[in-house]
């Protein structure tokens, strides 16, 4: 393994076990939902609308729940254009498994493009942040 792939795995394992976004917040605007039938993860997103600050309660696997965490922290402060923007990024970066600067730690997820199936996993909080920015609360 590389040292790159080493460092990706350190931030997936850290933000499993010691997730910093995890749980229903006492203030939020909106909410959305996304279940991975294929994988079992589920997932429920609450976002404050001021200054984008987002939550999650997550059941699956380590690359959603990562994923989950590492997305709240990239979609801090971002308009919904700037969050969607991301978003794209994001998924093409999952997809092709090639790396993106701007991306920052969400690099982390960019092994998942070798497991087909793991990549919905990946993107799944995605979905359901724009499923909440979409739909008033
Ligand atoms: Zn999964």
């Amino acid at each position: 393994m590389s040292e790159t792939a080493d460092l990706y795995q350190a931030i997936i394992m850290d933000r499993t076990k010691n997730p910093r976004h995890a749980g229903k917040p006492p203030h939020f605007n909106r909410e959305g939902h996304g279940d991975n039938p294929m994988c079992g993860d589920r997932i429920h997103v609450y976002v404050a609308d001021d200054g984008t600050q987002v939550h999650h309660e997550s059941r699956g696997c380590a690359i959603m729940i990562a994923s989950a965490e590492l997305m709240a922290d990239a979609v801090a402060g971002l308009t919904a254009d700037a969050i969607a923007e991301r978003r794209k990024a994001f998924e093409a970066m999952v997809t092709t498994g090639t790396t993106n600067p701007t991306l920052g730690d969400l690099n982390a997820l960019s092994g998942v493009s070798e497991y087909r199936s793991r990549i919905r996993c990946a993107t799944l909080p995605w979905s359901a942040l724009t499923a909440a920015l979409e739909g008033a609360k």
